[in-house]
């Protein structure tokens, strides 16, 4: 049998080593090597919106498996057409770039976003506004982007042309936003830096000053889109649109898939020989994402997601009543965060693997925060047995760490 020995000899040691390793999932429950069960209150860390196994995914993947791998952006294929067609029929945008993930959507993003203002504007207007604590990914300019400079920490020097300011802070962004700034890129919850919803007045503010500079908003939804918060993208929650918006994590629903919208304005910059990805745009992705979109696009799931998520807060405010270990508990849709008091700060990690000994899996966002995102499709059931093992959690933690 495969185990963590080996692990740990052969793999880098950039994620630690995990706890278990796991073996197969049908909807919202997993099993490990030796047949032990989970619920899952992580789903992939916001990923598996279906939960594990769906049928018609499982169909979406075998069928178009046994068609057509792969081309090369040389040639077309039927799935990336029709999905970037049902993304901009579902969305703001007019135009989609296909990749593989949440951090080169964000690259493609930033690259659009800077073309687009230097072809319009020339050479000057480059700076692109970010916020701390945010983040974008992990490659170079993503984890530049990002407010969160552990993760850049020993891999300088960045690139240049990235300014940060306090996320849901109107005073600095007014004083900050210029003629030189290109794109503000921003989460509508900052989902690793603490599940932290954005305010809508500042959300209207970055608007109003991204319109009066000629500057693109990107709205960074890896975390937050594909029916996460109870619609398909955070933004319809207000009443303002991106410029450009990035989607992976749950748009392939545990396979890998990301893509970058945009509006026309930004599109018509990005030309032939721009930018590229061998993988981006692959029919095995791309008929996936498809399914997974016509899936999760429904009125339907939009009130089973508003319904748990109300049903999961609900049940967090009555243990929280007993045990008291949390400030806030904020998020939308199934992305929820319980934010500990500062009396167990840096614990949320023991809360994830007390859950583990429960059979529930859970997330951190942060020292602090207890994320949970499970999967879309996740039953009232479910999410009441969640709440039975998250009661002996809280219970366990508070003998362990109260005095
Ligand atoms: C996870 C995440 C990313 C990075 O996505 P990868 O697929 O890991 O590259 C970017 N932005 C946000 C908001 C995320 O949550």
């Amino acid at each position: 049998m495969t185990d963590l020995n080996d692990f740990q000899t052969f793999m880098t040691p950039n994620y630690g080593t995990p706890p278990i390793i796991m073996s197969h999932g049908i909807g919202s429950t997993l099993w490990d090597q030796n047949g032990r069960k989970f619920l899952d209150f992580a789903g992939g860390i916001a990923v598996s919106a279906l939960g594990h196994s769906h049928p018609e995914m499982v169909s979406a993947l075998t069928k178009q498996a046994a068609k057509l791998w792969h081309l090369s952006n040389t040639l077309a294929n039927e799935p990336a057409i029709e999905l970037a067609k049902a993304l901009v029929q579902a969305t703001f945008a007019d135009r989609v770039f296909l990749c593989n993930s949440g951090a080169e959507a964000n690259e493609a993003a930033i690259k659009a976003a800077r073309r687009a203002a230097f072809n319009q504007s020339g050479i000057e207007k480059f700076e692109i506004i970010c916020f701390d604590n945010a983040f974008h990914g992990r490659t170079i300019a993503t984890v530049t982007a990002g407010g969160q400079a552990k993760y850049r920490e020993g891999f300088g020097p960045m690139p240049g042309g990235f300014t940060h300011l306090p996320f849901n802070d109107c005073k600095s962004l007014d004083k900050t936003i210029s003629e030189k700034t290109c794109a503000i890129m921003v989460e509508a919850i900052q989902g690793e830096g603490g599940v932290r919803p954005i305010c809508p007045t500042f959300f209207e503010k970055i608007r109003a000053g991204c319109d009066r500079v000629g500057a693109a908003l990107i709205v960074d939804e890896v975390q937050t889109g594909m029916g996460r918060t109870g619609k398909l993208f955070a933004y319809e929650h207000t009443s303002f649109e991106p410029d450009i918006l990035t989607s992976a994590k749950s748009l392939g629903c545990g396979f890998p898939v990301g893509a970058m919208l945009c509006k026309n304005w930004i599109a018509k910059h990005f030309i032939a020989g721009t930018h590229g990805s061998t993988y981006g745009g692959n029919p095995l992705a791309a008929a996936v994402a498809l399914k997974a979109l016509a899936l999760i696009n429904t009125p339907e799931m939009n009130a089973a997601v508003t319904a748990r998520s109300e049903q999961l807060q609900k049940g967090l405010h009555v243990l929280n009543k007993k045990y008291q270990l949390f400030q806030t508990i904020r998020g939308k849709g199934l992305l929820i965060g319980a934010v500990l008091e500062s009396s167990y700060a840096d614990k949320a990690h023991e809360l994830v693997a007390l859950g583990q000994k429960q059979g529930l899996l859970t997330l951190i966002a942060g020292a602090n925060v207890h994320r949970m995102a499970p999967p879309l499709i996740i039953s009232s059931t479910e999410i009441e047995d969640g709440l039975t093992r998250l009661e002996c959690v809280y219970s366990d933690f508070k003998k362990l760490f109260s005095n």
